[in-house]
């Protein structure tokens, strides 16, 4: 049984950093069932792959075996439930999202490539509707029962191939928790702490996933007391910021305001920074008073939603000339954002980590210098207005802080400052007396 990742952004060893596994070396760890072997089968400045090899012992394999058939089984041979625990075991560090001695790869995202010779799945359906709407290019080719007799038939098992653009930590995490799901057949016991596992690995994304129901009750192996418990978690979560704000969709107000302002600043050509799945561009194309309107965003699935959303592939000429979208970090100075009136952060600066924003600062404020900057972020003081929204917790799971009014007033004058810029700060959506607006807007001129 082995999983094997690939990288190749230069430079690609960096993967070794990430998965505290030295690609000079082969790593070995003894598992209770067996034992696993990482090591790289290909390492270079542009490509590099680990391997998870893991070889479970023949004493596991017939435990509480019965009957002929149950010693002659796919399970050396077949990615599992054992991949899963291996992957726990020796990407441990990986998986819980830290890096000691790179720690700013950890949140790096980078197309990645994940493959698994042989998965066991009653048919193809099931890994498209459980990798997909995790940004994955699904490819699952089916295996012939024996390739010197195509009569046969195909068996139930794949070549699955993985392709993503995302962090090392989230790949791991997405494939500990779905590796089981796929298989159905967990080789332990199912206890109350499988829960708090499934939750912990399932952070940020499993809330949201279209498929939750089914990967919960198939990870939990239906148990009902467990698989409840877990889905009500999951309420709980995926409630806060969707549920909270539905009923005033605060979220197509700001993007309103945004793109009024916008206008009102006259600038003909905008650029929407984290453009996400493009909410404000559709906004600002359906308005004649600009010209030119581009997208960027770090997420090849968000820049995908955001062209099917803008029917890209369905526009006329004239259209199409007007918009662009393209894949980008903020924390890299880059010539593609050069060149607008204005540029849009509407709620992102809080999806980065605050180390970061200073490069963030500079690419945009310093380097690309459009003449008029608008950036949001949530109200941090407005939070105790959401009853479901328990204290201390942030309203999206991805967010990395939220700010009170007087932070980000001090942040918004510290950075006019820095780099030459006017700004004010306003409230943005309905005005709370005490609590302020749930988001707010700086508006940077120069
Ligand atoms: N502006 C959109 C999306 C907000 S969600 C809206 O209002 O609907 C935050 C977005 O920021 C996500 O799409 C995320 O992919 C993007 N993002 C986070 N960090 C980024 C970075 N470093 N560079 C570019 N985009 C980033």
């Amino acid at each position: 049984m082995i999983l094997s990742l690939t990288s190749k952004v230069r430079p690609a060893t960096d993967l070794g950093f990430l998965l505290h596994k030295n690609p000079a070396n082969t790593h070995r760890a003894e598992l209770s069932f067996g034992a696993a072997t990482v090591f790289y089968s290909e390492v270079s400045e542009e490509k590099c792959t680990a391997c998870l090899l893991l070889e479970i012992s023949p004493v596991e394999l017939v435990r509480g075996a019965r009957q002929l058939e149950d010693y002659v089984n796919d399970r050396p041979y077949v990615a599992s439930s054992y991949m899963s625990v291996a992957i726990g075991r020796v990407f441990g560090t990986a998986l819980a999202g830290n890096c000691a001695k790179r720690p700013e790869l950890v949140d790096l995202k980078m197309p990645l490539t994940a493959r698994l010779p042989v998965v066991r799945a009653r048919g193809p359906e099931l890994l498209t509707r459980i990798f997909e709407p995790l940004g994955y290019v699904v490819t699952a080719e089916p295996i012939p029962l024996d390739e010197t007799n195509p009569a046969w038939g195909l068996s139930p098992y794949f070549r699955l191939t993985l392709e993503t653009t995302a962090t090392v930590h989230d790949v791991l995490s997405h494939l500990y928790v779905l590796l089981p799901v796929i298989d159905e057949e967990k080789h332990y016991f199912i206890g109350a702490d499988e829960v708090a596992k499934l939750l912990r690995h399932g952070e940020g994304w499993l809330a949201t996933h279209p498929e939750r129901e089914l990967i919960v009750k198939r990870y939990l192996r239906r148990s009902a007391s467990l698989v409840s418990q877990a889905l009500e978690q999951f309420e709980g979560e995926s409630n806060t910021e969707k549920e909270l704000e539905r009923p005033i969709t605060l979220h197509t107000e700001r993007v309103s305001i945004v793109g009024e302002r916008l206008r009102a600043l006259g600038a003909k050509s905008v650029i929407d920074l984290g453009c996400g799945e493009g909410k404000l561009l559709r906004r600002l194309l359906a308005d004649r008073a600009f010209d030119r309107v581009a997208g960027m965003d770090v997420s090849h699935r968000s820049l995908e939603l955001a062209a099917e959303r803008l029917r890209l592939d369905r526009m006329n000429d004239r259209q199409r000339e007007r918009i662009q979208l393209f894949q980008g970090s903020l924390l890299y100075r880059d010539k593609r954002l050069e060149g607008f009136d204005a540029a849009a952060l509407v709620e992102v600066i809080e999806h980065m980590d605050v180390p970061r924003l200073a490069a963030m600062e500079r690419v945009v404020f310093e380097f690309a210098r459009p003449r008029h900057v608008l950036v949001t972020t949530p109200n941090k003081e407005y939070n105790v207005l959401f009853p479901a929204l328990p204290p201390d917790r942030m309203r999206h799971n991805d967010h990395r802080f939220e700010w009170t009014r007087a932070e980000f007033a001090t942040w918004a004058d510290r950075t006019a400052t820095r780099f030459g810029y006017r700004v004010t700060v306003e409230p943005l959506g309905p005005l709370h007396e005490t609590h302020g607006a749930p988001s707010q807007l700086a508006v940077f001129s120069l």
